[in-house]
């Protein structure tokens, strides 16, 4: 059984964003950037997933400009066995139905019968990659999973997710999309010798044209600002003190 995994490259997630002075979008020149934590947490779970005996292939996939080569390294040397790059032009907007479309036509090809993708990816926060993709595949989908136990004898993966009001669990038949929560796990580190040996192996390329994917979207990105300064708090001495202003200045008391 193979499983196939959808792993972003993004503004690292300890760099302070700054946006473009044009207010085109987020500044990507000379930032660090690395792969998504929760497509890291995504891996972790194929791997371990492998490693238990229920799957056999673990294939990594990045959608985006020549750099995302970097990120399917980083996955190969955490352990994936293949790696495959689906290239866009530099500077091409991609947004997450596009994605979906292109991960859809990849798995009509590849045939894993687990997508596993992040909740999210911290840099546009969407949110909707997963859901897109198994509304497309016609796939069951189990989101935000802290859990995931896979039966490969009944072909069945029962996930925990995490909901507002606590757990939810869920038996997905397969072939399934499963987006990973923060608990999930706790993602390896690629050790020296694997990142080595990472850097010779072959990663596939391939072009949207060659998916019969057409990159466009209906959405138009009018202008991305910073969130309004916050004001400086001030310090009380007591909790009497508190309690009267919450009362009397702030009214909500
Ligand atoms: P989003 O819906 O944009 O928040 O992204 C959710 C998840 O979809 C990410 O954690 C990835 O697993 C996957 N994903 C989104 N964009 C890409 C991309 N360009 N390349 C690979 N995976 C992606």
């Amino acid at each position: 059984m193979k499983i196939l995994v959808a792993v972003k490259r993004v503004v690292d997630y300890a760099v302070k964003i700054r946006v473009k002075p044009d207010k085109s979008g987020v500044e990507t020149n000379n930032v660090k950037m690395s792969m998504n934590p929760f497509c890291e947490i995504a891996l972790e779970e194929a791997l371990r997933i492998k490693e238990s005996g229920h799957a056999s292939e673990v294939i990594a996939v990045s959608i985006g400009p020549p750099q995302c080569v970097e990120t399917l390294r980083t996955g190969l040397a955490m352990g994936a066995d293949r790696a495959i790059h689906i290239t866009t032009d530099v500077g091409a907007t991609l947004y997450p139905l596009s994605v979906a479309k292109l991960l859809k036509a990849l798995v009509e090809i590849e045939k894993p019968r687990l997508l596993i993708l992040g909740k999210q990816a911290i840099d546009d926060d969407c949110n909707q990659t997963g859901q897109m993709v198994a509304g497309l595949l016609k796939w069951p989908q189990g989101t935000f999973t802290s859990k995931v136990i896979l039966d490969k004898e009944k072909q069945v993966a029962t996930v925990e997710r995490e909901v507002d009001g606590g757990l939810e669990t869920l038996c997905l038949d397969l072939p399934a999309v499963i987006t990973t929560d923060l608990r999930l796990n706790q993602p390896r580190y690629a050790t020296l010798p694997n990142i080595m040996k990472a850097k010779s192996k072959v990663i596939k390329k391939v072009t949207p044209q060659e998916l019969n994917v057409v990159i466009k979207s209906d959405l138009e990105l009018l202008q991305v600002t910073e969130p309004p300064k916050r004001k400086a708090g001030v310090i009380l001495s007591s909790v009497d003190e508190l309690i009267d202003r919450l009362k009397n200045e702030a009214h909500v008391l």
